[in-house]
């Protein structure tokens, strides 16, 4: 089922962001000093990415992001920035330069990663039936809060239509809304030594466990191994 977020568009320096002090200007006209995320190159070239596509539980992996500035601008090198479009995109072979990208204060992640995860938290307990129904609607209100007057695309094709977000802030929460709404079932990857999210399939007795085969081989495994020497001790 797709939803619009995977065709989100984030800009990418090759050479990532990293975070420095900027000024930037306030709402009510001043100028204040703040970490932002920048491009490590300003004459560096810009690469397209699909992150969500790329990565379909990318709201999970933001929920799970400590607030610390390396994290974050790891996050940020690998999937984009959270607020930044690139308004008009090049035409096929031109060249968009890194310093097209205006500079992101590192505090917005901040804030986006608590509400997000918050919301998550909250998610989970309810799935996991520990919550009533009154917290489903609390949190229904809260992710559509967080959708409201954010700007969307709408791309018609063929016989659908899909709203894509612009920003990443807004496909990440479309994501939660996705995974809450149950047309997403994101799930962490039992494997030794993996832990990654993947999809489960949208059956609703769906119980994949193991992100790839390769995962599900080891556990295998490491099972066999596990009894065989429990085997041996008897
Ligand atoms: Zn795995």
């Amino acid at each position: 089922m797709h939803t619009g977020s995977e065709l989100l568009e984030t800009w990418i320096p090759d050479g990532g962001f990293m975070i420095e002090r900027r000024k930037l200007k306030t709402a009510d006209g001043g100028s204040a000093v703040a970490d932002c995320l920048v491009p490590k190159w300003s004459d560096d070239e810009l690469t397209r990415d699909l992150p969500c596509a790329r990565q379909p539980c990318l709201h999970r992996i933001f929920t799970e992001c400590p607030p610390s500035p390396e994290r974050i601008a790891f996050l940020s090198s690998r999937y984009g920035l959270l607020t930044v479009s690139i308004p008009r995109p090049p035409a096929p072979g031109h060249v968009v330069k890194a310093d097209a990208l205006p500079p992101e204060p590192v505090e917005i992640w901040c804030k986006e990663i608590q509400a997000l995860r918050a919301c998550v938290e909250l998610w989970d307990s309810i799935a996991s039936g520990q919550q009533s129904a009154t917290e489903r609607e609390r949190l229904g209100h809260k992710i559509a809060e967080h959708l409201a007057r954010t700007p969307f695309h709408l791309r018609i094709s063929g016989q659908c239509f899909r709203y894509c977000p612009v920003t990443l802030s807004a496909a990440l929460w479309q994501r939660l809304a996705a995974e809450v709404a149950g047309l997403i079932h994101p799930a962490r990857c039992a494997a030794p030594n993996c832990s990654r999210w993947f999809l489960r399939g949208t059956a609703v007795r769906s119980d994949k466990r193991f992100c790839s085969n390769a995962c599900k081989n080891r556990a295998f495994r490491q099972t066999k191994h596990h009894d065989s020497h429990a085997t041996t001790a008897m």
